[in-house]
């Protein structure tokens, strides 16, 4: 057996959302990494423009183009553009802190469109190409919090929609595990990331944190980024309908 060449991205084609800054960003180097080539979207073109010009820099295969989740008819043409994906990695998302009891119906419903309906239309929308083609992994950005309620913040539709993500993820492996596409996720502990600026003015929300975390620490976006390229690789050939914990040990306890 070839370990080394099954990791091994060289020739394929991968998609990431959300890949302007953050995870996202990471991820895409990841994949750039090992051979593939990257198309980085974001919400904003510029964006996605800055990720893809850091990796060009490094001598990577990667392109920019804009995408917004909640748009289908957008992600639908730009899948009937492009060649059928190898790789989609669904990782845009967003967060508020507000009080169940104060949510209003439109922030309820923002959150919800970008990680949950957002996550279906991507896998939609690229799905039927990978469909078509009869191959292609797709890696989902879930969360702990799909599991566990991330104290003391609120965040009961962020929440809602991550537990969301991993079904969906189990429910498309299932329709689509015949038929050569594979759909996984990765659940990510608190990563340092723009997502979790503001921390600073909860005194002692860290400490908390890391003090609930049995490895004692936050992630990194890179250690993110490397399970997603086991995911996106043949090396997890035999995995499908799987969702990854990347949390430290946090949701053993
Ligand atoms: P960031 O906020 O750093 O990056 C997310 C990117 O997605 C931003 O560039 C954001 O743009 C973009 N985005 C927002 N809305 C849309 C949209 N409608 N369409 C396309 N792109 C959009 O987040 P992270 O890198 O921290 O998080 C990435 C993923 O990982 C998310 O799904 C998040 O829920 C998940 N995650 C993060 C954790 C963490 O601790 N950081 C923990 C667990 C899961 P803009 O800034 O303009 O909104």
């Amino acid at each position: 057996m070839d370990y080394r060449s099954k990791q091994d991205l060289t020739g394929r084609l991968a998609l990431v959302t959300g890949a302007g800054q953050g995870i996202g960003a990471a991820i895409a180097e990841g994949l750039a990494a090992t051979g593939a080539e990257v198309i980085c979207t974001d919400i904003l073109r510029d964006r996605a423009e800055i990720t893809a010009r850091d990796l060009r820099a490094k001598g990577f295969k990667v392109r920019a183009e804009a995408l917004d989740v909640t748009d289908g008819v957008a992600i639908d043409a730009l899948a009937a553009a492009l060649p059928p994906l190898d790789v989609l990695v669904c990782n845009a998302g967003i967060v508020t802190n507000t009080p169940a009891e104060d949510m209003t119906d439109a922030e309820w419903d923002k959150v919800i469109a970008v990680n949950l309906t957002g996550v279906f239309r991507t896998c939609r929308g690229f799905g039927r190409r990978m469909l078509e083609a009869g191959r292609g992994s797709i890696v989902n950005i879930g969360s702990m919090s799909a599991q566990i309620v991330n104290v003391p913040q609120p965040q009961c539709h962020y929440n809602a929609s991550k537990a969301g993500v991993h079904h969906l993820t189990k429910s498309l492996a299932v329709e689509w595990a015949t038929r050569g596409v594979r759909v996984n996720a990765v659940a990510p502990t608190y990563i340092e990331t723009p997502l979790l600026h503001g921390l600073e003015s909860q005194p002692g929300l860290v400490s908390r944190w890391l003090e609930m975390t049995p490895a004692g620490r936050m992630g990194q976006p890179h250690e993110i980024a490397s399970v997603v390229q086991f995911l996106a690789s043949d090396a997890s050939s035999l995995l499908t309908g799987a969702v990854i914990n990347a949390d430290a040990g946090y949701t053993c306890i």
